[in-house]
This record gives C-alpha cells, structure tokens and sequence, in this order.
C-alpha cells in the first residue's frame, strides 16, 4: 500500500487535477491512499474569510465566500464534459452553509472557528477529485479524515491522539482496501473526540501523510511536488542549486529543524520509526528520481545545504543586579522565552551576558521585551540574516558570506551557522 500526498500547487486547476489522476494510474497494481491539500491558495482565502466573520466585514465575507465557491466551480466545469450535478449541488450547499454563519455570532473561541471553515478547503478538493476518479472508473472512495485523525482541542495546532488514530484506523479504514483500489482523503485535518474540525498546523498535509502512512504500515509515502526533489537551498535565495538524490530521516529532519521548508517538519519522525522511505518527486516529471529520505545515512554528506533566514534579530540580556546568567538567570528566562510563544534560532551566552537570534516580528517582540525589562538590560541589533550550512567547508562558508559582516559563527562537526549583515 502506497500513500500519496498532493498539495495545493499540484490541484490549482482543472489540467493538474486531470495529472493527478495520471500519476494514480501510473501504479495500478498498488493500493494508494491518496491525502490531498484545498486546491491552489484556497487555504490563504479561507484566512481571509475567517477574518471578515470574526470582524463582521460581511460584505466582504460574501463576496469571499462567492469567489472561493466560483473558483472550485470553474475547475468542476473544466474537468467533466458533462455538467456534474453531485458537485455543482454539494457546492451551493457549500456556500448557502457559510452565508448562513453570519446569522450566528462569531464564537468568541477565534481559533475553533478558524479550524470548522479553513478545514473545509480540503473537504472540497477531495470530494472533486474523488468525483473525477469516478468519472475515469478508477475505484475509489472518499473518506473523512476527521473519522480516523482524532486529536486534542487546540485548535490551529492540534496534537494527535495516535493510540485512538491507531484503532480508528484499524477498525474501519483498512478494511475499506479490500473493495477499492484508491482511497481519497483530506489532509491537514484531524478531529477531536466531540467529532469538532481541528487542523494540524498550516502545510500540515505532510504530516496527514505520515500519520496514515505509520498507522496503515504503509510501503512508502510520496510527495508530490512542483520542484525536481528536495533542493539543498531555497531557490530564492541561491542559484545554482543541486538536488539530494538520497538522504537520511535524521538529515530530513535536522534540515527540517534549521529551517528548510520543503516538507512539514512533523511528517519524518513517525516514518523513520517504522522504517517508511518518503520520496519527493515532482508532478511534472513523475518519472524523474526525486529525493529518497530513508534510513540510509551514507550519502548526507555529498551535499552541503544551505538554510537562510532573513529578517532576523539579535537581543542581547544581561542582569540588572549584576549577577549570573548560568547560574541564577537561566530557567526563569527560558521561562519567558517558552510562554510568550518566540521562536529561538540561535543562542549563545557568556558568565554575564545572553544573546539570541529571532525572526523580527514586531507583536511578538513588544510583549517579549515588556517582560524582560523589567529585569535584564535588553539590547538589540537587527537588520540580520542567519545562514546554516550543513557538511560544511571552508570554500562553502566563504561562498555565503562574501560582501558580508559576520556578527556571530556557531561550529559543530556538521553544522555552521552564522549570524551576519550586509556591508553597507
Ligand atoms: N492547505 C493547508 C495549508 O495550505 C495544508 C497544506 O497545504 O499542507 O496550509
Ligand atoms: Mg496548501
């Protein structure tokens, strides 16, 4: 049994969801469960929507929710030769169901609301794309994910119950395989034990595909993406990039942790424990290799990656009173950090000092250094990038700081980091 994961990019219209079936027909005597994202960028405009509810902007709500409505119904149009009256019916059903939440007041539980109307963009991609397989007579059938992926009740950010996951699944999916060949379902999207809609995390679909993959013993998972694999650099920042033919689940996940955004960096850990390969291969080219992430340790090294943050911010703390970091500061200022929800990219301390690299987010740095302050002097620096490049050498970290003025460099066998700004 295979599973496959399909994100927004790879069903933005009518011709990619006619691929996507392509590449399902590519592996006909394997049984696939299919974990598919809400189509193109239906996930940013259902944010929208949620925003104009909980504002009461509904003039615009409305028109939001029409366009997202027309949308998925130009696609429905392109890709059947007859109207389909399933999915032109389930559609308005769609919208008369969101326009009709403007009657109710918005729960004054923002995050809950936001999960029961962003969760819906999934359900409405694969109810297409189920219908569309269908159309071509492959046997498939549509599932709720929200029947199998049982979570707690933090909202936006839900944590998966895995035992219960485990027993859903095994009680009453698996037995689905023996009478259909491909089994459709939603990613992103989990449910707590009240059947509410949870999500698990924006770009949580590769982690859906984990999930499946671990509870079904999956043979192996496949990514399937607009890019040729997993790159060791963001295009965007670095040209001449080279493709990682074979890495490790723990190199996966060390670029994972650095920042490298190409799979969800929750999806690797419940693979490598059951020994699942992850491929990341490209929509286009469905032939092509693609990047294996499996258990094999021995090619990480071939290619150095390189990860870039930009934007950042280097805060500086050191006591008022004039005592010790290490010794009598730490763990109330790990405190602060873990509650006011910063992430740390960087750290280093000396006997009196403690410095640390964030992303510069105004809102979050206000409330952070309000609590600081009244305890430590706070100094900043900002205006800074963080590159970390693993297996790295000397030529590499010469590469990446050419022009530039190096603020800090954090050494370890296979990891450089370093801190620095541009030459003005
Ligand atoms: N549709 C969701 C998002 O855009 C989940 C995903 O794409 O993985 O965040
Ligand atoms: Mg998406």
């Amino acid at each position: 049994m295979l599973v496959f994961k399909f994100g927004g990019a790879s069903v933005k219209d009518a011709s990619a969801v006619k691929n996507v079936a392509q590449i399902i027909s590519l592996f006909p005597t394997k049984k696939k469960l299919v974990v598919v994202s809400a189509m193109g960028k239906t996930t940013n405009a259902l944010e929208e929507i949620v925003d104009a509810l909980s504002t009461n902007n509904y003039e615009s709500y409305r028109y939001l929710v029409e366009e997202i409505i027309k949308y998925h119904l130009k696609i429905v149009d392109n890709l059947f030769l007859e109207r389909h009256e399933g999915l032109v019916t389930f559609l308005d059903d769609m919208k008369e169901f969101l326009f009709e939440k403007i009657k109710k007041p918005f729960s004054e539980k923002y995050d809950y609301e936001y999960d029961q109307i962003v969760s819906l963009g999934e359900v409405i991609s694969t109810k297409i794309i189920e219908a569309y397989l269908l159309d071509r007579t492959v046997s498939a059938i549509w599932i709720d994910t929200k029947q199998f992926i049982r979570t707690d009740n933090n909202y936006r950010n839900a944590f998966v119950d895995w035992k219960k996951t485990q027993e859903l699944i095994d009680l009453n999916l698996r037995p689905l395989f023996k009478t259909s060949d491909v089994i459709v379902t939603q990613g992103f999207i989990g449910a707590t034990a009240e059947g509410f809609a949870t999500t698990l995390g924006r770009e949580g679909s590769d982690y859906s595909a984990g999930i499946f993959a671990y509870c079904l013993d999956a043979e192996s998972v496949t990514i399937w993406k607009d890019v040729p694999g997993m790159l060791n650099a963001d295009p965007k920042w670095f040209d001449k990039t080279i493709k990682l033919n074979q890495i490790s689940f723990q190199e996966a996940i060390e670029l994972a942790y650095y920042g490298a955004t190409v799979i969800h960096p929750k999806t690797i850990k419940p693979l490598q424990n059951k020994n699942i390969p992850l491929y990341v291969k490209s929509f286009v080219d469905p032939s092509a290799s693609g990047t294996v992430i499996s258990s094999v340790t021995d090619y990480d090294h071939l290619v150095p990656s390189f990860i870039f943050k930009m934007n950042q911010i280097k805060v500086g703390i050191t006591p008022k009173d004039f005592s010790f970091i290490v010794e009598e500061n730490l763990s109330h200022l790990f405190n602060i950090l873990s509650t006011s929800g910063v992430q740390i990219n960087l750290m280093q301390n000396s006997a009196i000092s403690f410095d640390f690299v964030i992303e510069n987010k105004p809102s979050v740095i206000k409330n952070l250094f309000s609590q600081l302050e009244s305890d430590f002097i706070v100094t900043i620096e900002e205006g800074l990038e963080l590159v970390t490049i693993r297996h790295y050498d000397q030529a590499t970290i010469d590469r990446v700081t050419i022009d530039k003025e190096i603020i800090l460099t954090q050494k370890s066998k296979q990891t450089a980091r370093i801190l620095m700004r541009n030459i003005k």
